[in-house]
């Protein structure tokens, strides 16, 4: 059991400037945790709703109305209370909201609440907290992940200067977490200076810290990626792989055709586009390659990556266990993107993987584009033995945390974690 004394709220900013929520909860014995939580630009239709002030204040950005949530109905019926465990303090956080998207309490008030606890229960526990959220699943296997990092930014992340929104390299995961670091730090730097000098200027970053030159089209980028990657010395396939987020939700038409590159393309000249990309490209995921309502044409992109590409789900399934059952009924993909504020508590992100997992999907934990300094999700993703994680790109310190709290812990548990060196 564990008793919560008290609990509070404060509005801090993100990584763009906007205001987000911060919890602090105090529970005995004698134990004070604080906790920030993020938030996205490219959002899922079906994601749990934030809530947000509206009117003029931070462009109606602020949370002062989450805060209240924290302060008024959440103290009222949890601080003084003692729970058996997270998903006791989840299931009573919902049934406080009562909506179908925390729309009434707003999902970050809520997410805010849930990783206090998880936080404040390891400390209690004395656990390093990538071990408590390994206690929560049924067989707990935590491992280092293997870091998928964004170089290129366009879409909802830059100025739209390209429809796709990442592209991201992924080192080899028999690399250590400080030689993928490594790896990637050249590719980035080698990247910074053709786009310097292709384009005379200094390379313009994104909201995850992504360079994000003029290119006129996706495949322009593609091919500077690959340019990226030989200039450092690596060879593309066998030393680094890319990966994309297509976030096609974010340039589907009404009526179901998409705008690429300025180019109308129904699904299926959509889905060639994408498969020609990954036969030029070794390519180790494709996310949101459809949009999120496009549930016919998932599967037929599925069928069309070879084994060797995942069809990576985010503003598809949303982390929503009820999404993430529907798509493996389709077989409209075979990865998940696990964003626990897309869904809202610890305990519901919790299901969403499991039901993922048991299906045989792969799982990349993923940061949002606005985030905080707080690096929780570097544990999740050790505690819950994520394959990939995605966190943006190499700069920025609301990026470095996590990265930074994963190589604390690859140093610090050595021996639990080694990797075979290729
Ligand atoms: C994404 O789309 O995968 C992403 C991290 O962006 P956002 O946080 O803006 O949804
Ligand atoms: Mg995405």
């Amino acid at each position: 059991m564990i008793r919560i004394e008290q609990l509070d709220g404060l509005e801090v900013l993100d990584s763009r400037g906007r205001p987000t929520v911060a919890a602090t909860m105090v529970v005995k014995p004698g134990v004070r945790v604080s906790i920030s939580v993020p938030s996205g630009a490219s959002i899922g239709k079906a994601e749990a709703q934030e809530l947000r002030d509206g009117g003029r204040r931070f462009g109606g950005f602020g949370c002062r109305a989450a805060i209240a949530s924290i302060l008024g109905p959440i103290s009222t019926a949890v601080a003084r209370e003692s729970f058996e465990n997270q998903e006791h303090l989840d299931t009573r956080l919902c049934e406080l909201d009562g909506s179908p998207n925390k729309s009434h309490l707003g999902a970050n008030a809520i997410l805010a609440v849930s990783l206090a606890f998880a936080r404040a229960a390891a400390k209690v526990r004395k656990q390093e907290l990538f071990d408590y959220f390994a206690s929560l699943l049924p067989e707990s296997r935590p491992a280092l992940p293997q870091l998928s990092v964004n170089l290129f930014s366009g879409g909802k992340h830059a100025f739209g200067q390209v429809s796709i929104q990442d592209l991201l390299v992924v080192p080899s995961k028999c690399l250590s977490i400080a030689d993928q670091l490594a790896v990637v730090y050249e590719v980035y730097q080698n990247a910074a200076a053709i786009a310097a000098k292709r384009y005379q200027s200094r390379a313009l970053t994104a909201d995850e810290g992504g360079l994000a030159p003029p290119f006129k089209t996706s495949a322009e980028m593609f091919e500077t990626a690959a340019e990226a990657v030989e200039a450092a010395g690596y060879q593309l396939g066998a030393d680094i792989r890319l990966a994309v987020d297509v976030a096609s939700s974010h340039f589907v038409q009404p009526h179901g055709s998409y705008r690429l590159d300025g180019q109308t393309l129904r699904p299926n000249e959509l889905i060639d586009c994408i498969a020609q990309w990954a036969e030029t490209y070794p390519l180790v995921s494709v996310e949101d390659g459809l949009s999120e309502d496009d549930w016919t044409h998932w599967p037929d992109l599925r069928k069309r990556l070879n084994d060797g590409t995942l069809t990576l789900a985010d503003d598809l399934t949303c982390t929503n266990p009820e999404r993430i059952r529907r798509a493996i009924d389709f077989a409209a993909a075979n990865a998940l993107l696990l964003k626990v504020n897309q869904i809202g508590t610890v305990s519901e992100a919790k299901n969403a993987y499991l039901i993922a997992r048991e299906a045989g999907w792969k799982i990349s934990v993923s940061a949002r584009s606005g985030e905080t300094e707080d690096d929780w999700l570097a544990d999740l993703a050790v505690g819950w033995n994520g394959d990939f994680i995605k966190v943006g790109s190499i700069t920025q310190s609301e990026r470095l945390s996590k990265y930074n709290r994963l190589l604390t812990i690859e140093h610090e548990f050595e021996s639990r974690f080694s990797r075979l060196q290729p």
